[in-house]
């Protein structure tokens, strides 16, 4: 992914900032977008795994609609210009102020996951005189095999109505004057990296489907199995594309579907993950006793998934990339006030020196979006691979 020639162009930048491939955005995209076609899915990207308006832009251009979780992010994704029919808005606690928002801009449709706050879009919705379509967000009971911060649908999680509620909250939705139940709703997870959740959904979802129709003769004309699939962040040049093929024919075989019925899914993590790195130079390389730690110019608040998941990215050392022999260990950290403010342990890289520039791989989602500013630092720089020579002329001029 790093030649040596876009190295010598990272020496030239102000560290840390993030950098994103296009290109490989790109083929991602279209390789998303053609699978997706082929089965007649429709993909909605989950704005909070990355909201840059560039990318941003690049993933509307192909047609995909959002899954929202705020209302700033329907704002967002109005403004980039997916359009409003094309966009959810999912999340376990959303306000009076964001559910106006939302029946104002008219969008697809709202994932609810209680009936308390279904009866609060009612309201809303009948001071509007509007009728609002509205997922029912279920939970499956389903292990996701994830980390435990990274699970959704558990019945001790906090997402998603129980199942065992749902022939109650069907009957109180129907008393609802201005509510359109249109669909069924689910996220099981984040980073899941088998199949089976998946299949086990699918096993789930084909139940509750015969239940709703065998029981209340309801047919849905939606089913929306979210998002979650996983990346390879232990080894991303062995995956940089997601497997979307495998994901969606795995689908394909375990959803019993109806003929007039529409399949949604919101992809966030596979769909940028891949694309992005943090770049970042080594400040000093630090003994200490037993160790060495490598402390980089970039830090927890650049990118939290290490200190609040004890998420693990790939660290490489792109100054040395010839020289893959001698290995020593390092501990990775930042310069921030916080012991978890750490990376990684006994990394094997060539020998570090002041200087070096550091890649932490697989960045794109949920990198960029969380920083902070904590300590007061600066927020990192954004560089895309297409504009990254303009970057450095406008760098060099000022
Ligand atoms: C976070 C989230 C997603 C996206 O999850 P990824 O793991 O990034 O694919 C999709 N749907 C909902 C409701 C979410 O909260």
């Amino acid at each position: 992914m790093f030649n040596k020639e876009l190295v010598k162009l990272f020496s030239q930048i102000e560290t840390p900032f993030y950098y994103y491939d296009m290109g490989l955005f790109e083929k991602s995209l279209n390789n998303l977008k053609s699978t997706a076609v082929k089965y007649n899915y429709k993909v909605h990207y989950a704005l909070k795994a990355n909201a840059n308006d560039k990318i941003l832009e690049t993933i509307n251009n192909f047609g995909f609609g959002a899954d929202c979780v705020s209302g700033n992010e329907i704002e967002k994704a109005i403004k980039i210009g997916f359009p409003s029919d094309k966009i959810v808005f999912a999340g376990v606690g959303k306000t009076d102020k964001e559910i106006e928002f939302a029946i104002n801009s008219s969008i697809f449709g709202f994932n609810s996951e209680s009936i308390e706050e279904i009866e609060i879009i009612n309201e809303i919705a009948i001071k509007k005189q509007k009728t609002v379509p509205v997922f029912l967000r279920l939970n499956p009971d389903i292990d996701a095999v994830t980390h435990n911060y990274l699970t959704t649908g558990l019945n001790e999680n906090k997402f998603g109505i129980p199942l065992s509620f749902l022939d109650d909250v069907l009957d109180k939705v129907q008393k609802l004057s201005n509510i359109k139940i249109i669909g069924l709703h689910f996220h099981i997870g984040s980073q899941i990296t088998s199949f089976e959740p998946y299949i086990n959904l699918c096993k789930k979802v084909n139940i509750i489907q015969e239940n709703l129709y065998n029981k209340h003769g309801i047919k849905l004309k939606y089913i929306n199995l979210g998002g979650g699939l996983g990346i390879n962040y232990t080894n991303p040049e062995s995956e940089l594309i997601s497997d979307f093929e495998k994901f969606f024919s795995i689908i394909n075989e375990n959803l019993h579907t109806r003929p007039e019925q529409e399949i949604h899914f919101e992809l966030g993590r596979s769909v940028i993950g891949q694309t992005g790195s943090l770049i970042s130079r080594v400040l000093y390389v630090k003994k200490s006793v037993n160790k060495q730690f490598a402390i980089l110019d970039a830090g927890m608040t650049d990118l939290i998934r290490p200190a609040l998941y004890g998420a693990h990215h790939k660290i490489e050392n792109l100054s040395k990339q010839e020289n893959l022999t001698d290995l020593i260990k390092y501990d990775i950290v930042g310069p921030v006030c916080e012991s978890s403010d750490s990376f990684d342990i006994d990394i094997e890289l060539p020998k570090t020196e002041r200087g070096d520039i550091i890649a932490l791989r697989s960045a794109g989602a949920y990198g960029e979006i969380m920083v902070s500013q904590y300590n007061l630092r600066n927020k990192p720089k954004t560089i895309y691979s297409d504009t990254i020579l303009q970057h450095l002329k406008s760098e060099s001029n000022n």
